[in-house]
């Protein structure tokens, strides 16, 4: 192949003005995002190699080497992974690969400071090589290539890009970037290597830097750092999830969740085990902040990463959690699963049954822990145990001790809110799909009632609220809040002070049929049926109730007749105090909210 010039996709050309002409304060991100590629460029290799170990060549220890050169001004990440063959670095260096990227550029406002602002938390990947380079060379080989098929692709980041063939004896990729006159910091190496430990420590290969030493300068012209040539390590080269709990810092707990969620804001808990008896694993599972955009569809894959003894086998692995926790994000480490797993062999294996059911209790507990936490900063006397996901603070005065406590606790209190709000709808799809921990579901829902605008009471709570004599939970669905608090069906009970659940999320209704009782208690919705109050209904109510079904016998008769088709049945109600009439459904039948869902699908 001849060198070759190429146009980049219209999304790449947008993307590429506005990383190149945005400055920020986050520069440095761009390190994290190829050095993760180098990463990942590794794991593929490993990856194909477990069925064609000649990939490996002569070279099997994987390892990724970062080097500057001060007088080119040039900053080169390499590594020795599965390399680019030259029609993937066509496709994969112009085109927008990855899904966050596009999600980052549907969220462009238009706006250059708010815009750069979200390239610095988003991270682009390869493209972020333009933050600081004005010209970026990519050399590689792909494993298992000749060395005469190597690719030389470059780019100054303006709308179009070259490609050509080179003669390359080692297989994996070299990523120069010609530094921009504002990035001189980036040639130094006490920089970079503090660059790469803020970010890159959890990476799992060693990350080689050469050696400096420092030399005096000729005729007192001062002195430098030079390189040695000899390289070693500046991360801890262990996964992070391998590493004791105690070794890891609560921020690069954060930092590793942001790189593999493609997430930019903290998650709100997380909890990191080893799991050992008959099926042994490693989990590491984080709750985040906030729902993807795609969280609703159903399609929507899990958030785990799975690998087999540090090998990473694959994304998105839907197996390892029931789908109404595809919101978690994480990793699980199987020492058991043989390496050549497939997704449909997963389906099939008792050691992922296994990691399934371990990882949704683990998961439940996480949420119960936040949940208890709201709980007990409304109460602010109950003590509740640190749990994962929280480290102590230490080394402060007593004042600022309680100071930082009480500031950690009322934010520790607010997350079980935001994690409902965000994730509420999803964890109830629990209750039709997880039988087996349906109870442990029930507990962590939260609702409206006719006592609480806001969706904060638990079963439990309303449960010890209930009234002397009290049978059932009683919930009304509607499409809005205002609709179910003005419902003529809630008259009664508001004439008799019962609280009342309101239900407006479109998932209630469907969720709410597989919980017929919580604790003993069975829910009954206010809108089904004959409501009977049993003992909160005094005799005289029940006299009058039946004296006037008997005075209004003709009328009635005469009105079922009128609605012969419309209504099944025409009863005097106790149920209104104010409304002369109202419409319900019998006790077995399609709520009148379910029917009108139907009705909006087409059925
Ligand atoms: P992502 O990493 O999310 O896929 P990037 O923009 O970071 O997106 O990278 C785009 C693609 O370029 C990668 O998916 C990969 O195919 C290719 N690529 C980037 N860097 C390397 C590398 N060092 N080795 C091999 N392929 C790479
Ligand atoms: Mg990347």
């Amino acid at each position: 192949m001849s060198k070759n010039t190429h146009s980049f996709q219209a999304e790449v050309a947008q993307l590429l003005h506005l990383v190149t002409h945005s400055l920020y304060s986050n520069k440095e991100i761009f390190l994290r995002e190829l050095i993760s590629n180098a990463s990942d460029a590794c794991d593929k290799l490993r990856f194909e190699a477990l069925d064609n170990a000649a990939l490996y060549e002569d070279a099997p220890n994987l390892e990724v080497r970062v080097a500057f050169d001060k007088k080119a001004r040039t900053l080169s990440i390499t590594d020795n992974g599965i390399g680019l063959s030259q029609q993937e670095a066509i496709d994969h260096l112009g085109t927008i690969a990855k899904s966050g990227t596009r999600e980052f550029m549907s969220r462009l406002s238009g706006d250059q400071k708010a815009d750069a602002q979200l390239i610095g938390q988003f991270g682009v990947g390869f493209y972020s090589g333009f933050i600081v380079a004005d010209r970026i060379v990519v050399e590689s080989r792909r494993a298992g290539l000749p060395a005469d098929q190597g690719v030389r692709w470059s780019s100054t980041g303006t709308g179009d890009f070259e490609v050509e063939t080179i003669t390359r004896d080692k297989r994996g990729t070299s990523v120069i970037l010609h530094l921009r006159e504002d990035a001189d910091e980036f040639l130094n190496g006490w920089k970079l290597k503090q660059v790469i430990s803020k970010y890159s420590d959890h990476i799992s290969l060693p990350i080689l830097m050469e050696k400096e030493e420092w030399k005096e300068g000729e005729d007192d012209k001062g002195g430098e750092m030079v390189a040695t040539g000899e390289w070693e390590p500046v991360n801890k080269a262990s996964a992070l999830w391998t590493r004791a709990k105690k070794d890891v810092t609560e921020e690069q707990y954060v930092e590793f969740y942001k790189s593999i969620s493609h997430d930019y804001e903290a998650p709100l808990a997380w909890s990191h085990n080893r799991v050992e008896g008959s099926t042994e694993y490693t989990q590491l599972l984080y709750i985040p902040a906030k729902a993807p955009m795609d969280l609703w569809n159903r399609d929507h894959k899990g958030g785990l990463k799975l690998y087999v003894k540090r090998v990473f086998i694959m994304d998105e692995a839907e197996a390892l959690l029931p789908s109404y926790l595809r919101f978690v994000k994480g990793v699980i480490d199987s020492a058991d699963l043989p390496l050549n797993v497939s997704r449909e062999l997963l389906q099939e294996s008792r050691d992922v049954k296994a990691i399934r059911e371990g990882s949704t209790k683990r998961v439940l507990s996480m949420l119960e822990d936040l949940a208890k936490k709201a709980v007990a900063a409304a109460a602010p006397a109950a003590e509740s145990p640190a749990a994962d996901g929280v480290t102590d603070v230490v080394d402060k005065k007593e004042g600022e001790q309680a100071d930082a406590d009480a500031a950690k606790a009322s934010e520790d209190a607010g997350k079980y809110a935001k994690f409902y709000a965000e994730f509420g709808s999803v964890l109830k799809e629990g209750l039709g799909e997880d039988f087996a921990n349906r109870d442990r579901i029930a507990k962590l829902l939260r609702f409206a009632s006719t006592t609480s605008d806001a969706a904060t009471v638990s079963l439990a709570d309303y449960k010890a609220r209930m009234k002397d004599g009290q049978e059932a939970i009683y919930y009304i669905t509607a499409d809005t809040l205002a609709a179910a608090k003005n419902s003529p069906q809630l008259e009664v009970f508001k004439k008799k002070g019962i609280e009342v659940l309101l239900m407006t999320d479109r998932v209630d209704e469907w969720a709410l049929s597989y919980l017929t009782e919580f604790d003993g208690t069975p829910l009954q919705s206010v809108a089904k049926g004959a409501v009977d109050l049993g003992k909160l209904q005094d005799e005289t109510e029940k006299k009058a109730a039946e004296e006037a079904a008997e005075a209004f016998k003709p009328v009635l008769e005469k009105l079922k007749a009128s609605l012969k088709d419309k209504a099944e049945d025409v009863r005097v109600t106790t149920r209104l105090v104010d409304s002369p009439a109202c419409l319900v459904v019998q006790e077995h039948g399609m709520s009148t909210q379910l029917a009108r869902m139907l009705k909006q699908a087409g059925q």
